[in-house]
């Protein structure tokens, strides 16, 4: 999990107010590292009561289209939220579904597809697959 500080600094970066409910929302995000959109409501349901889904889903989709967020998409799974972070791949658990963090500069990978394909790539999504340590041991 990475830590991401000053988070109205960058809502207000990326030219969105910092409302109260996008810093929740940001913040979760953070904490939980992967999440789905229904645990995330479940989540912020009990600190805001009255929030809706359909408001999550409004502030989702421009911190989404501002690139404070990002979807991980993984086969056969529901969309994945997490913060925007450097450049890493997914390692998903074959048997528990546990998605971990690997640093990589995909984008190193992608220069060098892109020299050998002669094709402009302009975005890579690379996710692996094995056992976590939990379920290894
Ligand atoms: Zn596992
Ligand atoms: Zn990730």
């Amino acid at each position: 999990m990475r830590k991401i500080e000053n988070l109205d600094n960058i809502l207000r970066q990326k030219g969105l107010r910092a409302t109260a409910q996008r810093l929740m929302i940001c913040d979760e995000i953070n904490k939980a590292g992967h999440i789905e959109i229904d645990n995330l409501y479940e989540n912020l349901k009990k600190q805001i009561p009255s929030l809706s889904l359909a408001t999550i889903y409004k502030n989702m989709h421009s911190l989404v289209k501002k690139e404070i967020i990002s979807e991980v998409n993984i086969k056969g799974r529901k969309t994945i939220y997490e913060m925007t972070t450097e450049s890493h791949i997914h390692y998903i658990c074959t048997e528990c579904g546990v998605i971990e963090d690997i640093a990589f500069d995909t984008m190193a990978l992608v220069d060098k597809i892109s020299e050998l394909s002669e094709k402009n790539i302009t975005d890579c999504k690379l996710t692996t697959f094995g056992l976590c340590t939990n379920c290894a041991n």
